[in-house]
């Protein structure tokens, strides 16, 4: 086959301990999963998971022991890190139950739903799609994969991000709203999930801003830990 342009690269995470590769399909987030998240957010209560969706090519991919570079994107004052767990999908489907969730999970990552703050909150307050504070270059940073059978007791997990070697968020993948059946569940009545899909859960509370220069360690206990530097 032949193209009048060439093909943008396929974006693919390394798996703990192989050579081969995950590649990536479409990216899903779920919005305000934490307690706590959700209360500095403003909201209170239990309200159905909601999601936005990110393209493949927002990633970063950082490989093990390496540190990646995020670039401080245009037109924010207010660039948020949202550490997350990442649930990486290996066999697709509709209308996944929950109890069925972990057949169709191939493994797990370290991700960081970075975030134009400022400029989300614009849109929500104009009740307008969060794309522009969601979605540019280099907003979904993503550690390797660590197969679920490896990957120990990710739902008991504690999830961790430091900032500069100080701390910012802490939490356990204990505390998320919708569990990954739950979410899994949910998603799967809007949408078709595919093998190569990645859902970023959902961050803890201590979202804030970084900028360039800052080193951020990201940790879900089990997994692969993240580091990128904001450049
Ligand atoms: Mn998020």
């Amino acid at each position: 086959m032949s193209f009048v342009i060439t093909p943008p690269a396929l974006v693919s995470v390394p798996v703990v301990g192989l050579a081969e590769r995950f590649p990536v399909n479409r990216i899903y987030c779920v919005g305000r999963n934490y307690v706590e998240h959700a209360k500095e957010m403003g909201f209170t209560g239990r309200e159905p998971p909601f999601f936005f969706i990110k393209p493949a090519n927002t990633c970063v991919v950082v490989e093990a022991g390496q540190t990646g570079e995020v670039r401080y994107p245009s037109l924010t004052k207010e660039f948020h890190h949202e550490m997350e767990l990442v649930v990486a999908i290996g066999k697709g489907g509709k209308n996944i139950k929950a109890a069925d969730a972990k057949n169709h999970i191939y493994g797990y990552a370290c991700g960081l739903d970075m975030t134009r703050r400022d400029l989300q909150g614009e849109m929500k307050k104009l009740a307008r799609p969060w794309c522009i504070g969601k979605t540019f270059d280099d907003a979904s940073p993503i550690g390797p994969i660590t197969q679920a059978a490896q990957a120990g007791d990710v739902d008991n997990a504690a999830i961790s991000l430091t900032v500069n070697g100080v701390d910012r968020q802490r939490s356990t993948v204990t505390k998320l709203i919708w569990n990954i059946g739950e979410i899994i569940e949910h998603l799967t009545t809007a949408w078709e999930l595919y093998p190569g899909d990645l859902i970023y859960t959902g961050t803890p509370e201590g979202v804030a801003a970084v900028v360039a220069g800052d080193v951020l360690h990201g940790e879900v206990q089990g997994l692969t830990p993240l580091h990128v530097k904001i450049v």
